[in-house]
């Protein structure tokens, strides 16, 4: 790790001199069994543990979150003044058409593996007066698009909104690449140098990237245990077999439809993941598309070998829009609920499933807990509108009471997948650097 390097010898050189990879999977593998005996041994142990620990994984999640903004604006304005303006929207139109179909296979697949393993099937769930629900209306198309033109870039950035700022960031970075045309040598090399500047700071933001993950075993080991130690027993009694439906369909998608988008390249799903470890893991702990985007940028570009003007675009824009996880995840709880409802969805409701689920996984914030709120729809959109008091409410409820773990896996892969488009879309467009994806 090129971290590692400059570290003297000192106390903690032991740490920092080790490979941060297994430290990361020692992380993991420990918060989980330390979260796992916590809950069985005593739910007050757990809880308390919980609260005092939560300092040290919010200390994670916050430096990550503090790089997000000045990583995505600094390498999109440098990517984007790199790139043709003519190039970046054939690629622009490949990413968007991977992303969606993707999606949308997603959530067949899910429904097909909830067809076959019927969760929530003869668990006549019944109404429960205590359950609160408010449910939330899709905005129109026209807003949607409306909301991505930032009236006023500089709040985006503040407020960390990613859809405009990717909008700004491209007019940005395009209009440099114009001035650097320009006639007027002087102008043209102060646009350089403005060009170079945005290039170099987005360097220094991948470097402040190495530092922050330097935390991550510590993180990692903090937030998997506080998941575990909190609700690893409520997913082991009947909500087992939608656990387990959902990290199936997670994994088929993965093996599948990733593993076959990357042979179609001639890249193998092994070497893909060995380069993407960092993200995946940093996605399942923080449970945030968004929040992973640094570690996604660097990794994506570093270890992958996709040019930043690809990479810039189509990683921050697949965080935002591009949801596989979620997809799967929707159209497995969907016919979960309607299981356990006593109401298995007919072929009509499944085929209107697929269509709404793949809309609400492109309206579903990179955050945690997200999807829950898109389920709601996907529901609402089959006649199965999730009331206080009714039994699809009490199902749903079922569903919330894990959510954490079934957001840990669905974000996951919500992150893969937007790497995968990345390095087919490069390999495609023959910008991936075969040296650096060769590499170990
Ligand atoms: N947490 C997910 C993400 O950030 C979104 C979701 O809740 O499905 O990708």
């Amino acid at each position: 790790m090129s971290a590692d390097a400059g570290v003297k010898k000192g106390f903690m050189s032991w740490y920092f001199q080790s490979n941060l990879l297994i430290r990361i999977l020692i992380g993991l593998v420990l918060g989980a069994v330390v979260g796992i005996a916590l809950g069985a041994a005593d739910p007050a142990l757990a809880k308390g543990f919980s609260n005092n620990a939560r300092f040290f994984g919010d200390l994670f999640i916050r430096l990550l979150k503090m790089i997000m903004v000045p990583v995505v604006f600094f390498s999109l304005v440098g990517g984007a003044a790199s790139i043709a303006p003519s190039h970046l929207g054939r690629v622009g139109v490949k990413i968007l058409a991977f992303y969606l179909i993707t999606s949308a296979v997603a959530v067949l697949i899910g429904l097909i593996l909830a067809n076959f393993i019927q969760p929530g099937l003869n668990f006549n769930v019944a109404g429960d007066p205590a359950a609160q629900v408010t449910v939330r209306t899709a905005p129109s198309l026209g807003a949607v698009i409306l909301a991505i033109i930032p009236t006023n870039p500089v709040e985006s950035l503040a407020k960390g909104d990613v859809l405009p700022i990717i909008f700004f960031s491209i007019c940005f970075g395009v209009a440099i690449s114009l001035v650097k045309d320009a006639t007027n040598a002087k102008t043209a090399q102060a646009a350089e140098v403005l060009f170079e500047t945005f290039t170099a700071a987005a360097d220094t933001m991948y470097k402040i990237v190495a530092g922050v993950m330097q935390y991550a075993p510590v993180g990692v080991f903090v937030l998997i245990a506080i998941v575990f130690a909190e609700q690893g027993s409520k997913a082991i009694g009947p909500l087992l077999l939608v656990t387990l439906t959902v990290y199936i369909g997670l994994t088929i998608h993965l093996v599948v439809c990733y593993g076959g988008c990357l042979g179609v390249f001639g890249l193998g799903l092994g070497a893909f993941l060995r380069k993407a470890t960092q993200p995946m893991i940093t996605a399942f702990v923080t449970r945030s598309s968004s929040g992973t985007l640094p570690i996604t940028l660097r990794a994506t570009e570093e270890r992958m070998g996709a040019p930043r003007s690809i990479a810039s675009f189509s990683l921050p824009l697949g965080a935002t829009i591009n949801m596989d996880g979620t997809a799967i995840y929707l159209g497995v709880c969907a016919m979960f609920i309607g299981y356990a409802t006593n109401a298995p969805l007919t072929l009509a409701q499944q085929a209107i499933v697929v269509v709404t689920a793949t809309l609400a996984s492109i309206g579903t914030a990179g955050v945690p807990g997200a999807g829950a709120i898109m389920l709601l729809m996907v529901m609402e959109s089959i006649g199965m509108e999730v009331q206080a008091g009714t039994a699809i409410a009490a199902a749903y409820a079922m569903i919330l009471g894990i959510d954490a773990l079934l957001d840990m896996g669905r974000t996951s892969l919500n992150v893969t997948g937007d790497m995968v488009g990345t390095v087919i879309i490069a390999k495609q467009e023959k910008t991936l650097d075969q040296a650096v994806w060769d590499a170990k």
